[in-house]
């Protein structure tokens, strides 16, 4: 949605909403269940400790703003959680969810000033939003403040699409 808000500022952001699925479950056994991130290469399913839940995560579709959850997705996670966590949760009952990645063409989020005096970008962050998040709001209020960032923007130029 950042590329529409942007046009009518005339900046070009070039974004795609890449999906992805994932289930969260209660855990029935935690002793079974992965204490940190597990990343799963063969199934390309990562499962994720929260506490007394396990969500795992799954799936990189391109097919626009559809918020559709096949089963046979949810059937995949449950399939690689019951072979690598076997008795772990309940995935009976586990809260099915779809999101999108925001992802740009060459992989940078966009970071920088707009085109005009009072428009900040800060998007486009793909597959790490939560990661990337604190790091890029430093920057978006060292911009604001109007001192230099912290890191070289060359590569998150918003403007880099043309
Ligand atoms: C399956 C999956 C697993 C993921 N796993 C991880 C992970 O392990 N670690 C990680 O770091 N990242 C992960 N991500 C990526 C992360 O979820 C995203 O990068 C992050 O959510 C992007 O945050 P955002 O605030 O930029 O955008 P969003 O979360 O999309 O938020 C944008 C918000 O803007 C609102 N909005 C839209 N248009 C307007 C408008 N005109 N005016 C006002 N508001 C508007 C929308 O309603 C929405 O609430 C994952 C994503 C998926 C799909």
């Amino acid at each position: 949605a950042s590329s529409e808000v942007a046009r009518e500022f005339g900046l070009k952001l070039s974004l795609y909403p890449v999906k992805g699925y994932s289930l969260t479950a209660a855990l029935t056994n935690p002793d079974k269940a992965p204490q940190s991130t597990v990343i799963d290469d063969e199934f390309k399913v990562v499962a994720t400790r929260l506490n007394d839940r396990l969500r795992v995560t799954g799936f990189v579709e391109l097919a626009d703003f559809n918020r559709d959850i096949p089963a046979r997705r949810l059937d995949t996670l449950k399939r690689a959680t019951a072979m690598r966590f076997p008795g772990a949760a309940d995935l009976e009952t586990a809260e099915a969810w779809t999101g999108f990645r925001p992802m740009t063409p060459d992989g940078p989020p966009a970071i920088g000033k707009g085109p005009s005096d009072n428009l900040f970008i800060n998007t486009a962050h793909g597959t790490f939003g939560w990661t990337l998040s604190a790091g890029s709001a430093q920057i978006v209020g060292q911009l604001v403040d109007g001192e230099p960032a912290a890191v070289d923007l060359g590569a998150f130029r918003p403007d880099r699409f043309g």
